[in-house]
């Protein structure tokens, strides 16, 4: 094999792709790992010291991934030696009868997540920071936490390479030719692999237009905000707060969630789970803040001890399906070129989960999990295929 022939290449070095580089390393494969810009950057979607890992789902395949997935997160920390989850865990909140919290209520307790309901008296207990408003329920899936982000990214990427993987990071991918011999040309060289793994986040389009395919995935600008807390500390990790979200709100759409002070002290994360379309290139020209807005209003009505204006925003960017559910599939026409996107605003607790599947189905393995709700065919109307 040549310096440029690999078992695989994987295009895109976010938490998804830097998985899957790590799952075919540790499966003895020669693998190149891709990244267009110079590592690490705040430009796609997986940068940020923070990110919330739950078992509470609306749905039972995600609750049931994230078993295993906890475990791998573990074998990451005990082999790159570096802490990357602390438990804190998640506080679901919203209207008692609505459909939102019954799913995610319902779908903790038939998988027999630990889990603990807070009613009226105990509420207010334990969680007197929040105004609770009648009606409301309040239910605590003890197994989540927050993962350190940057930091999980980099271990992947350093046990990665640890294990002969090859990271080329400020190299554009310019064009693909598919093929037995799949053929990658950046701005500064050209590779070849048995197989292909795309990993692109919001540019994934972008990279998929180079193999006829196209998909229904909408990138979105989040404003991250932080809202300063008036006494210090009082939404903080040591004061044991809670990592929670919020659905149902009354006039809006989408669910908000909000992380305990920790990165930044006196500054607590509480974001809108949805933002405006944007060109992932032009991120920054996208200034929309309705999503602030919203969140301003909700931290003045439920979180009295915040001061409801912004002291930080940061952006970031959400890669979303018609569905809100992942892509993981093989390419319609090329079954050795393998996709992984949409993740929708919460892929990043599923990295390892989502690398071992990418991983297998790169391999020509069965996957360890039932596809069926992240495959590519069920936009039949969207995907458009020009091959
Ligand atoms: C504000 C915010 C909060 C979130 N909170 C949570 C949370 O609490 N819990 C959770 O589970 N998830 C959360 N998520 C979602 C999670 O972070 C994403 O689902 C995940 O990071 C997506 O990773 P990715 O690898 O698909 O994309 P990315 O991280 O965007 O990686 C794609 C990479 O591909 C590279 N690339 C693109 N084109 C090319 C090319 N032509 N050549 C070479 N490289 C290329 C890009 O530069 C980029 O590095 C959050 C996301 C945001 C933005």
């Amino acid at each position: 094999m040549s310096a440029r022939d690999f078992d695989c290449i994987v295009i895109g070095a976010g938490v998804q792709g830097s998985f899957t580089a790590y799952h075919l390393a540790k499966h003895g494969k020669r693998a190149l790992l891709l990244e267009q810009f110079v590592l690490p950057h705040s430009r796609g979607s997986s940068h940020g010291q923070t990110r919330i890992i739950r078992k509470a789902y609306e749905q039972d395949f995600y609750t049931q991934m994230m078993e295993e997935c906890y475990h791998l997160w573990s074998q990451l920390e005990k082999e790159a030696g570096v802490k990357l989850y602390r438990q804190t865990g998640l506080l679901l909140m919203g209207p008692e009868k609505g459909r939102d919290f019954q799913l995610f209520k319902n779908t903790m307790h038939r998988n027999k997540i630990p889990t603990v309901t807070l009613e009226h008296a105990e509420f207010s207990q334990h969680i007197p920071q929040v105004n609770r408003y009648p009606g409301d329920g309040a239910i605590v899936d003890t197994t989540a936490g927050v993962l350190y982000a940057d930091r999980a990214l980099k271990a992947a990427q350093d046990v990665f390479r640890s294990l002969g993987g090859v990271i080329k990071d400020g190299e554009k991918v310019t064009d693909i030719k598919p093929g037995p011999l799949v053929t990658v040309t950046t701005v500064s060289s050209v590779y070849r692999a048995k197989s292909l793994v795309i990993t692109a986040g919001p540019w994934a389009n972008t990279l998929l237009s180079h193999t006829g395919l196209q998909l229904p995935l909408q990138a979105v600008k989040i404003n991250v905000c932080y809202w300063r807390e008036r006494t210090p500390g009082t939404y903080s990790v040591e004061n044991r707060f809670p990592c929670f979200i919020h659905v149902e709100v009354d006039g809006v759409e989408h669910h908000i969630y909000g992380l305990p002070s920790n990165e930044y002290p006196g500054l607590m994360k509480v974001c809108y789970h949805m933002g405006s379309e944007t060109d992932p290139d032009e991120r920054d020209r996208q200034t929309d803040r309705s999503d602030i807005e919203i969140v301003s209003r909700y931290i003045a009505a439920r979180f009295p001890g915040l001061v409801p204006v912004p002291a930080v925003v940061e952006s970031c960017m959400y890669t979303v399906t018609p569905d809100h559910h992942f892509v993981l599939d093989r390419h319609p026409s090329h079954s050795n070129i393998v996709i992984g996107a949409g993740f929708s605003g919460h892929g990043f607790k599923f990295g390892p989960i989502v690398g071992k599947v990418l991983g297998e189905l790169a391999l020509g393995q069965v996957s360890s999990y039932d596809l069926s709700p992240f495959r590519i065919r069920r936009f039949p109307s969207h995907s458009k295929s020009a091959l």
